[in-house]
């Protein structure tokens, strides 16, 4: 719930609602995009390594495929219901339309905390899950991808139990390793587009990345890769964190040996001697020029928006700020720079794997990277022009030119 008793999906919307107003969207328009096209829960039994047996749900959401194949991650986590899935289903067909990548919009999840889970147990309802949604899912028709809690082995998987029915079919997920078809960049293309936004927003404002002291929550795939990046370009991580906690260090901390030793089972409160341990609440509000969420939904809410010390937001989770921080945050001018461009590197680098799946032939890290940079730096100057001229955030113009496309397509394919 957002406060106010809006659920993920509703809130959501608010914000489609705050963008049609800019574009001026007509009524039945407006009906057909803040509904879902096709939604499906399966039942998933799971068979555990002690013999019990336990039964969760999973959900696929298919959002608006005007432009494309539905495209989008797939979350395993407890808090995963058909609400959040329906909202971040819609953040994709906005996003894949902003960053004019040929897909529409679509999302995942499970409703299960896989941290408690054997490797066997993750496989084999991996594989329970993509049999019960393969009917909706194909190459052409709907691509998964990784998302909270999801990684490269858990797409493995999923290409393995799908194509055991179609052939082989690596273009069926993106987000895959290497070794099976995936792209060389894919695994840090999230982060990393999180800074190429970043650095264009700073360019634009006249300044550069240089000693920028940045907070990072969340140091999964996207909050670790970001972290990297913004390093490696010159600003200073001064704080990051997990699920257990994070750590703070005004002078920089070493986020190369944090993610070296992360990705060897370590947690970020394992480092207590290279800084001072803050909880993921104090890491929020901490000081720092910009905060980066690469968490969960709903980290940025009402009860802490307006302690929030950062001057710019860079939303690389999905949904991080409810609406009503989100006009706290505007009414104090904090800058944010909203997920569907933020994040938006995930699915740019997804589709140039899909692409290269197709094609049957793979692009070098340096012509991902090129490609990608120059994608981000195009909606980013797209999204902040709009701003400008109709004097609105950047995320009801960065939905507002996603809604356009969306619309146009859905026009034209005659849903209207
Ligand atoms: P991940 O599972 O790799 O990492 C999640 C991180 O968040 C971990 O460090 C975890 O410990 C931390 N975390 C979990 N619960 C937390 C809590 N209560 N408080 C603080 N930290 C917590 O997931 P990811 O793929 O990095 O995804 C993170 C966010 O980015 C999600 O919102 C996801 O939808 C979004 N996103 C991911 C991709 C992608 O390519 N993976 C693309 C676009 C957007």
């Amino acid at each position: 719930m957002a406060g106010n008793g809006l659920t993920a999906f509703q809130a959501v919307n608010q914000y489609f609602q705050e963008a049609a107003r800019i574009i001026d969207l007509d009524d039945e328009m407006y009906s057909v995009l803040t509904t879902t096209y096709r939604e499906i829960a399966v039942q998933v039994p799971v068979r555990l390594d002690d013999g019990d047996l336990v039964v969760v749900q999973g959900y696929r959401v298919q959002h608006n495929g005007a432009r494309g194949p539905y495209k989008g991650g797939v979350r395993y986590h407890p808090a995963s219901d058909l609400e959040e899935v329906r909202a971040l289903a819609s953040l994709m067909t906005w996003k894949t339309a902003l960053l004019d990548v040929p897909f529409g919009g679509a999302k995942g999840g499970i409703a299960v905390d896989p941290t408690t889970m054997s490797t066997g147990e993750l496989q084999r309802m991996t594989r329970r899950f993509t049999n019960g949604i393969s009917h909706v899912i194909g190459i052409y028709r709907d691509i998964p991808a990784p998302d909270m809690n999801t990684n490269a082995q858990t797409m493995a998987w999923m290409m393995d139990a799908y194509s055991a029915k179609g052939g082989y079919s690596p273009a069926i997920v993106t987000g895959k390793p290497v070794s099976l078809g995936g792209a060389p960049g894919r695994e840090a293309a999230t982060g990393r587009g999180v800074v190429d936004v970043l650095e264009a927003h700073v360019r634009r404002t006249g300044g550069t990345l240089e000693g920028l002291r940045i907070a990072v929550q969340g140091f999964g795939n996207v909050g670790s890769f970001a972290a990297l990046e913004a390093a490696t370009r010159g600003a200073s991580v001064v704080a990051v964190s997990d699920r257990f906690g994070g750590l703070r260090n005004d002078a920089g901390l070493d986020v190369e040996r944090l993610a070296a030793d992360q990705r060897n089972g370590a947690k970020v409160s394992d480092h207590e001697a290279d800084g001072d341990l803050v909880s993921n609440e104090e890491l929020l509000v901490s000081d720092c020029d910009v905060l980066i969420p690469a968490a969960l939904d709903e980290q940025i809410h009402e009860g802490n928006a307006g302690q929030v010390q950062a001057r710019v937001i860079v939303e690389a989770a999905n949904y991080p700020t409810t609406p009503d921080a989100d006009k706290i945050l505007g009414d104090r001018g904090v800058v944010v720079i909203p997920d569907i461009l933020a994040n938006a590197g995930g699915v740019t680098g997804s589709y140039f794997e899909w692409s290269m799946n197709i094609q049957q032939f793979t692009w070098k890290l340096d012509r991902f990277n090129t490609e990608l940079a120059d994608k981000m730096q195009i909606a980013y100057t797209a999204v902040a022009d709009l701003a400008e001229e109709k004097h609105c955030s950047l995320r009801a113009a960065a939905f507002a030119i996603g809604i356009q496309r969306v619309a146009a397509a859905s026009r034209l394919r005659g849903y209207v």
